[in-house]
C-alpha cells in the first residue's frame, strides 16, 4: 500500500513488506530522468476495469498507438483544449475519464491538466469554479453526479468567482437529465456539453465536437457521432435499423475506431461474448438502449438491462427517473423494478431531497408520483417512493441500482466491491425496513 501522510495522523504505523512512503519513494525518485521505451503500436498500454454497475467488471486492454490517436484528436475537435491552454477534469485518475484527459490526453496536446483531490463542497460548494478562476480553466470535464451533489446547494455558489476563462463544461458518465443540464448552464452561463463514452471506447462516442463546429445542443442527447464511430441503432430482435423515433440497441459496426479497447484481458472469448455476439451480424453492443430522432441526434435510454416490466408494459428505469426528477425538491432518484406477485414487476423509486426542499418526504413523495402519472402515465405509477440522505454509488459516480434492486427483493446485494460508501446502502436498507414515504 502507498501510504500518503497528510501530516493529520502522524503516527500511522507501517507494515514493512506491505506499506511504502510515499514521502520517501519521491525523495528518492524526484529529478530521475527516466528514458523512453519505444513500443509498437498494438501493444497494451494499460488495463483498466469498468465500473461494474451492470455485473463483474471487465478488464478492458487498450493499445498504444490507437489511444494516442483518438486521444491527440478528441482533445482539439471534442474537447477544444490546445497547447498552453488548461483542463480540468474532476474524474478519479484511476478511471477511464482520468486516464484519457486527466493524464495522457492533456500531455500529449501540451496542454497543462488541473489535478484536484477533495469534495466538490468543501472548503464550500464554490471550490470547483474557485479553482477555475484561479488557474485559467478553459475546458471543465466532470459528471451529471457531481452537478447533482452541487444542485443540493445555492445556485449563488456558482455566480462567486471569475470564470471569463471557461468557455465549456463537458459531463460523461451517465444519463444528463434536463433539470441538471438546466441547471448548470442557467447557473455558469456556460455551453453545458453532454459526451457519452464507456470504459471500452477510452473517448467519446458521441458529442458534439465543439472544437471543429458546435452543433446545436439538444437537452438530453449526447449529440452524434464522434468521428470514427460509424454508429447504427437496431432492433433488439430482428437486428434491423431502427427508424427515427424508435428504440433500439446502440451498436457500433467494426472495426472500433482508434483507442477502443482491443479486448478483455486474458480472456479474448469473453470479449467476443460480452460485445460481439449479440446479434447475426459482427456487432459491437453498447450494451445500452437508444432512440435518434430525424436530425441524427441519439438519446441513451439506460441499459440493456435495466428495463422493467409492469403487467406486460416495458418501461424504462431511466424515464422513470428523468420524471421523478423534474419534481423541484428532488436531487437525485434511482428507480428499480421490484418482482411484484400481480404485475411481474413494479417500479420503485429511491430519491434524494435538495437542501432547500421545503415539503416533508411525504409530500414529495406524492408529488414525484403525480410527475410520473402526468408525464408517463398510470401504467408508470412507482409504487412506493422511498426518501433517503444518500443513494449507493460505484467509486466512480454511478448509481448501483442493481443492488438496491436487491435490497428490495431481499436479495443478497451481491458483489459489493465497487461501492463507494456503504453507508448508503445501509441507509437504504433501513429506509425500506421503515416503509415507504409515498406509493402503496
Ligand atoms: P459495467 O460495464 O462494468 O457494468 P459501466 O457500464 O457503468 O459498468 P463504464 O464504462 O464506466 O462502466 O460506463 C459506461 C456506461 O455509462 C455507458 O454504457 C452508459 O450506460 C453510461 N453513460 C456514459 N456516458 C453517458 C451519457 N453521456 N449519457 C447516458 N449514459 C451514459
Ligand atoms: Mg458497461
Amino acid at each position: 500500500m502507498l501510504i500518503v501522510s497528510r501530516g493529520l495522523d502522524p503516527a500511522i504505523s507501517m507494515v514493512s513488506g506491505r506499506d511504502l512512503d510515499y514521502a520517501a519513494l519521491r525523495a528518492r525518485h524526484e529529478g530521475a530522468e527516466v528514458e523512453v521505451t519505444w513500443l509498437e503500436s498494438n501493444e497494451p498500454s494499460y488495463l483498466l476495469y469498468t465500473s461494474g454497475t451492470t455485473g463483474k467488471p471487465k478488464g478492458v486492454q487498450r493499445d498504444v498507438g490507437g489511444y494516442a490517436v483518438a486521444l491527440a484528436l478528441s482533445m482539439r475537435t471534442v474537447y477544444d483544449v490546445g497547447p498552453g491552454q488548461v483542463m480540468f477534469s474532476t474524474s478519479d485518475v484511476g478511471w477511464a475519464v482520468g486516464h484519457s484527459y486527466n493524464v495522457y490526453g492533456p500531455l500529449i496536446a501540451g496542454a497543462t491538466s488541473l489535478l484536484y483531490e477533495g469534495l466538490p463542497t468543501h472548503p464550500d460548494p464554490g471550490i470547483w469554479w474557485k479553482l477555475c478562476a484561479d488557474y485559467g480553466v478553459r475546458t471543465m470535464f466532470s459528471s451529471p453526479t457531481g452537478i447533482r451533489v452541487l444542485k443540493k446547494q445555492d445556485a449563488a455558489w456558482l455566480r462567486r468567482h471569475d470564470l471569463s476563462a471557461l468557455k465549456w463544461l463537458f459531463l460523461a458518465g451517465e444519463p444528463l437529465d434536463e433539470p441538471t443540464a438546466q441547471w448548470i448552464n442557467e447557473g455558469l452561463g456556460k455551453p453545458v456539453i453532454d459526451n457519452y463514452w464507456q470504459t471500452e471506447t477510452g473517448w467519446p462516442v458521441l458529442t458534439l465536437l465543439p472544437g471543429l463546429d458546435l452543433k446545436p445542443i439538444k437537452f438530453g442527447s449526447p449529440g452524434l457521432p464522434n468521428l470514427g464511430y460509424k454508429l447504427r441503432v437496431i432492433d433488439e430482435t430482428s437486428g434491423a435499423d431502427a427508424a427515427p423515433g424508435q428504440k433500439g440497441v446502440l451498436v457500433i459496426e467494426p472495426p472500433l475506431p482508434p483507442g477502443c479497447m482491443t479486448t478483455v484481458w486474458n480472456d479474448d472469448q469473453r470479449f467476443l461474448s460480452s460485445y460481439f455476439s449479440h446479434f447475426k451480424e459482427l456487432l459491437y453492443s453498447s450494451l445500452d438502449w437508444a432512440v435518434r430522432d430525424e436530425d441524427g441526434y441519439t438519446f441513451i435510454l439506460g441499459r440493456t438491462d435495466d428495463v422493467i416490466n409492469v403487467a406486460g408494459h416495458r418501461l424504462g428505469t431511466r424515464e422513470i427517473e428523468e420524471s421523478v426528477a423534474t419534481h423541484p425538491s428532488v436531487a437525485e432518484a434511482a428507480v428499480v423494478g421490484v418482482h411484484d406477485a400481480l404485475k411481474g414487476q413494479v417500479p420503485v423509486v429511491f430519491a434524494t431531497l435538495r437542501q432547500a426542499a421545503a415539503d416533508s418526504p411525504e409530500s414529495a413523495a406524492s408529488g414525484m408520483l403525480q410527475r410520473v402519472v402526468e408525464q408517463l402515465g398510470g401504467v408508470a405509477r412507482p409504487a412506493r417512493v422511498y426518501v433517503v440522505n444518500a443513494l449507493p454509488k460505484t467509486r466512480s459516480g454511478k448509481l448501483l441500482r442493481r443492488s438496491l434492486q436487491a435490497l428490495a427483493e431481499q436479495r443478497d446485494p451481491g458483489d459489493l466491491s465497487t461501492l463507494d460508501d456503504p453507508g448508503a446502502l445501509e441507509e437504504c436498507r433501513r429506509a425500506l425496513e421503515r416503509g415507504p414515504s409515498g406509493g402503496a
